[in-house]
């Protein structure tokens, strides 16, 4: 009998960081080539494990940023948190034709299999996910209604600024740049009743900071969604 080779995601594997762009002052975006890839779903992650010359190891999960069509390699976007373990070190130490390991993808329910209208609803790093069903949209059903609701610092942290287009709104809760007409502050309700309008018998996907996804996942409900159509994933502590 043939022995069958375990693949992804159960087991750890060994990519290589093709290219790294630098998406803001904080935030880099990582192609890493994926030997036992699997096609994911938009939504899902890896995990991400660093091991020190003593042993010790520190494992985080990344978002998967691309689109499933980019057979055998996936993007991560990481955020680089000030005293962190992992995301500094992807900042500083990292460069292309390094090896990481990584093992993925790992199923949530925070996945996007298709629905229509879809209304993403981002908080900073939180659009990474939400950034791979936006492009697996264009290029699959660029027609199906999708829409994406973006909160976001300063002008100097929007990630993936390049790719935004009209089918994203973006709100400035510190900065916005000079000559900025559309809207300010965190998300409030006539920010989402704008943004959910056209949108609110589909599925919502919210993604953030503990709070950010608290407050988002509250103002979807006011503005019409049910609570079975807003699916969340937090990133982490409030910031
Ligand atoms: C399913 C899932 C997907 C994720 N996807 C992404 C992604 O695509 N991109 C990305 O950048 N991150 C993502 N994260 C967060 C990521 O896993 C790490 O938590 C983050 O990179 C911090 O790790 P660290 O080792 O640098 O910091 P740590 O050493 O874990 O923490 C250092 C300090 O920062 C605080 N902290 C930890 N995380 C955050 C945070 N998010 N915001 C503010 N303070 C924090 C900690 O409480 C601690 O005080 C995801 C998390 C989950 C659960």
């Amino acid at each position: 009998m043939t022995p069958v080779e375990q693949r992804a995601p159960g087991r750890w594997q060994i990519g290589t960081v093709l290219s790294i762009k630098r998406e803001t002052p904080r935030v880099k975006s990582f192609r890493i080539s994926v030997p036992m890839w699997i096609e994911h779903l938009p939504g899902q992650h890896y995990e991400v494990r660093l091991t020190a010359p003593d042993g010790y190891r520190a494992q985080r999960s990344y978002s998967i940023a691309s689109s499933p069509l980019d057979a055998g390699e996936i993007e991560l976007t990481i955020d680089r948190i000030e005293d962190g373990e992992v995301s500094p070190y992807f900042d500083e130490v990292v460069r292309e034709g390094d090896q990481v390991e990584l093992r993925g993808p790992f199923t949530s329910y925070f996945v996007w299999r298709g629905e229509s209208p879809a209304l993403l609803v981002g908080g900073g790093s939180g659009v990474v996910p939400l950034m791979a069903m936006l492009r697996h949209r264009r290029r699959t059903m660029p027609e199906l209604p999708m829409r994406l609701l973006h909160s976001v610092r300063t002008s100097d942290d929007v990630i993936y600024a390049c790719e935004l287009g009209h089918d994203a709104i973006l709100t400035f809760t510190r900065e916005p740049p000079a000559g900025w007409s559309g809207h300010t502050g965190r998300l409030d309700a006539p920010l989402v009743q704008q943004a959910a309008r056209t949108f609110s018998d589909g599925v919502a996907f919210v993604c953030g900071s503990n709070g950010f996804v608290e407050s988002a996942a509250g103002l979807l409900l006011e503005a019409g969604f049910a609570a079975i159509r807003v699916r969340t994933e937090r990133f982490g502590p409030s910031g």
